[in-house]
């Protein structure tokens, strides 16, 4: 290629992270988060905008990576939940029966409630 097409290949590319980082700045206010419960208790809330692993109580490992979430690791005897499919849509969730832990995906189109029940 000549150095023109580099440089038109290269502003092309940049035009389209930017336009995704544009995209993703702008999700914010409808940002989709996993909410994890061990035995019923909120254990916590996690962003899916965020690539993360949570070390769940040391049962379970739960990353997310690429907007969706999976259970990396678990020592449940079933591994159920290790088989589960990412998920990264609202009202999708990973169960694991035998740790009693739940990650379920959350629209966070809802009003924030946070603080104010508590
Ligand atoms: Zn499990």
């Amino acid at each position: 290629m000549k150095k023109n097409d580099w440089l038109l290949a290269a502003g092309i590319i940049l035009a389209a992270v930017l336009i995704l980082a544009f995209q993703l700045v702008q999700d914010d206010g409808g940002q989709k988060e996993v909410a994890v419960t061990v035995d019923g208790e909120e254990f916590g809330r996690y962003s899916l905008a965020e690539d993360q692993r949570i070390d769940i109580g040391g049962t379970n490992l739960l990353v997310i990576e690429n907007g969706e979430a999976k259970m990396e690791w678990a020592d449940c005897p079933d591994q159920i939940c290790v088989n589960h499919r990412a998920v990264s849509r609202d009202g999708e969730s990973i169960i694991c029966l035998p740790n009693k832990v739940a990650v379920s995906v959350c629209g966070g189109d809802e009003p924030e409630l946070d603080g104010v029940a508590r």
